[in-house]
């Protein structure tokens, strides 16, 4: 019978293991995709999100319609999905790619036992990290909670293994199969149509995200690791929302950094190992979700069960969300946020702090906020980020650290450029006066923080 792929976090066919191995198998290929929002556990796609997912389906189904093939599209809860699937098709075996949040986890386990016990083969492998968690362990046998030993662990072993290759061909399967219509699934929004920003700063996909990298390697690893602070710069990869779908892998970053740092000396040189250690952050934050899979709601450190945040004010909460707080680096970061579905790096930081330390919102509220707007947003990553900016997660930044917004805009994007691309009222009697003062509001945080430090 037909070898069924399962594409779930891997919406790419280079360097995908399972992939590989169905056509290794030599058997007609049945290639899968499950909108599955019904599973128990499962955290439902934020509108960003879904946005991406759209087009990355539209451009994984075309790169196999190219090579003689086609995506299936199923919707429901993933075991009937894909067991009916199987059924119907006479699949005996059926290969996908690891995921590592736990009702993920919990959905493939018994998936693959009732797989095997209907006596079709069902096998999985490692696609989208390059340690994965159970692999990398401290000398006890423990699992890390600081970054800098767990990296230092995973580096020091062989590297990561080469990319496999991109398939030539495509041996689909030519029976009958069911599949629903991705218009259908209205993953895009219409009411407003509130994606017309996303549409001109991405383009998802596999071909796009190689653009991406090959462009980066070219014109920005040599300035990486001086000029990756600078929101106004457009010196980092972007690759967070194609890594994010797996439309290219860590495995295919990692070669290409390795490859252009033979061209490179001195600081440029350092830029790759620079680069290369923040995707180990995204690798870190797989670990830490791993070991702790309540870690987008339950605070790593359990004294801040105790933090006593005040009563939420909506219209607080609203006026950051929608970057009218009267502080310019806070607003230019939620806006562009808002418009693209996308926010530099040093920029989630301090809009993070802010509004966790300055407005004294719990950090799970601005977490379910990038949830729904990043198109990037990760099960890993993105509440990894704000327990690490709240001070509650693993090796994380200390409470008592308050970015101070006005000193991070002079120090990061001192020429306001940044500011005005996305606060163009910025200066001028329309923009707002702060909603809060910084350096009050500082002092309550930190006294509210004294209430809980020392608590276990
Ligand atoms: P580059 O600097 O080019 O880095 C290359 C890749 O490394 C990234 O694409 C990403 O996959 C990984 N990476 C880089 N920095 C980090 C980091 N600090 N933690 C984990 N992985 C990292 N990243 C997400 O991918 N999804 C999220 O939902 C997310 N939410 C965040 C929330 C907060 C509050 C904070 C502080 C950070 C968050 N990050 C998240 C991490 C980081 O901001 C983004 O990965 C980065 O801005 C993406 O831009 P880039 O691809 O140009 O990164």
């Amino acid at each position: 019978g037909p070898s069924l792929v399962w594409f779930r976090d891997d919406l790419r066919l280079a360097d995908n293991p399972a992939l590989t191995a169905a056509l290794e198998r030599g058997r007609p290929i049945v290639a899968v995709y499950v909108l599955d929002e019904e599973s128990p556990g499962i955290r439902p796609l934020g509108g960003a999100a879904r946005w991406w997912l759209h087009g990355s389906l539209t451009s994984l189904a075309d790169s196999l319609e190219r090579l003689g093939g086609r995506l299936t599209l199923r919707r429901g809860p993933a075991e009937d999905a894909i067991r009916e699937l199987a059924a119907s098709v006479g699949a005996d075996a059926v290969f996908w790619n690891r995921r590592y949040g736990q009702a993920e986890r919990e959905v493939d386990t018994r998936i693959k036992s009732s797989l095997t016990a209907g006596g079709i083969l069902a096998r999985s492998f490692a696609g989208s990290l390059l340690f994965e968690p159970w692999t990398i362990q401290t000398g006890q046998g423990g699992t890390y909670s600081v970054f800098t030993p767990f990296w230092r662990a995973c580096t020091a072993g062989p590297p990561p293994r080469a990319p496999f290759a991109t398939p030539e061909s495509f041996p689909g399967f030519s029976g009958p199969i069911a599949s629903d219509q991705l218009e259908r699934w209205e993953l895009l929004p219409t009411r407003p149509d509130w994606a017309a920003g996303l549409r001109e700063t991405w383009q998802p996909g596999e071909e796009s995200a190689h653009r991406r990298l090959t462009t980066f390697l070219h014109e920005s690893l040599a300035r990486y690791g001086t000029e990756r602070d600078e929101p106004a710069q457009t010196v980092t990869s972007r690759l967070s929302p194609h890594l994010r779908w797996g439309e290219i892998s860590p495995f295919q970053i990692w070669h290409a950094t390795e490859q252009a740092r033979i061209g490179l000396t001195g600081t440029a040189q350092a830029s790759a190992t620079r680069f290369l250690t923040e995707v180990g952050w995204r690798e870190f934050s797989y670990h830490v979700l791993f070991n702790s899979p309540r870690i987008a709601t339950v605070n790593l450190r359990p004294e801040f069960d105790a933090f006593p945040w005040p009563k939420l004010d909506e219209r607080v909460l609203e006026a950051w969300q929608h970057g009218r707080t009267g502080i310019a680096l806070v607003d230019a970061g939620m806006r562009e946020l808002w418009r693209t579905g996308s926010m530099h790096n040093r920029v989630r930081m301090v809009t993070a702090s802010f509004l966790i330390k300055n407005l004294l919102i719990d950090w799970r509220l601005g977490e379910q906020w990038f949830w729904d707007t990043l198109v990037d947003a990760d099960a890993a990553s993105n509440p990894f980020g704000w327990q690490w900016v709240a001070g509650s997660g693993a090796d994380a930044a200390p409470y008592f650290r308050v970015f101070n917004p006005e000193l991070q805009a002079k120090k990061f994007d001192p020429h306001a450029v940044y500011i005005r691309q996305n606060v163009p009222e910025y200066g001028t009697d329309a923009y707002p006066a702060p909603i809060v003062d910084l350096g009050e509001t500082r002092r309550a945080a930190l006294a509210a923080y004294e209430q809980i430090k020392g608590m276990k």
